[in-house]
């Protein structure tokens, strides 16, 4: 889903040759559903907030950025939750504090 308008786009292609062809790429990407919600809301994960991937992430929610570390392969924007494709392997639930580590004292 775009976040921006055509005047934005139109504004960044100016700077960035290809830009708007890039977000369209990605606008219609079709990505894997939640594992959790259903939700067809969903990113792919990019690590690294440079140049034109930090535009991309602020024009579509098809993308989430992370200025390090890659827990999955995909993001939902309505659990906020990481999974990995079909392919991929588990869902990794990234919620803090709610499991207890091996070997941590349960309370
Ligand atoms: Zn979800």
């Amino acid at each position: 889903m775009l976040k921006v308008d055509q005047e934005w786009i139109d504004r960044v292609d100016a700077q960035r040759a290809g830009f708007r062809e890039t977000v369209e790429r990605w606008d219609a990407a079709d990505l894997p559903p939640c594992p959790s919600c259903d939700s067809h809301d969903t990113a792919r994960v990019s690590a690294g907030l440079v140049g034109r991937s930090i535009h991309l992430a602020a024009a579509t929610t098809k993308i989430r950025l992370l200025p390090n570390g890659h827990p999955a392969d995909y993001y939902c924007n309505q659990c906020k939750s990481y999974f990995n494709g079909p392919d991929g392997g588990q869902v990794k639930d990234m919620g803090q504090g709610r499991h207890a580590q091996i070997g941590e004292p349960l309370t």
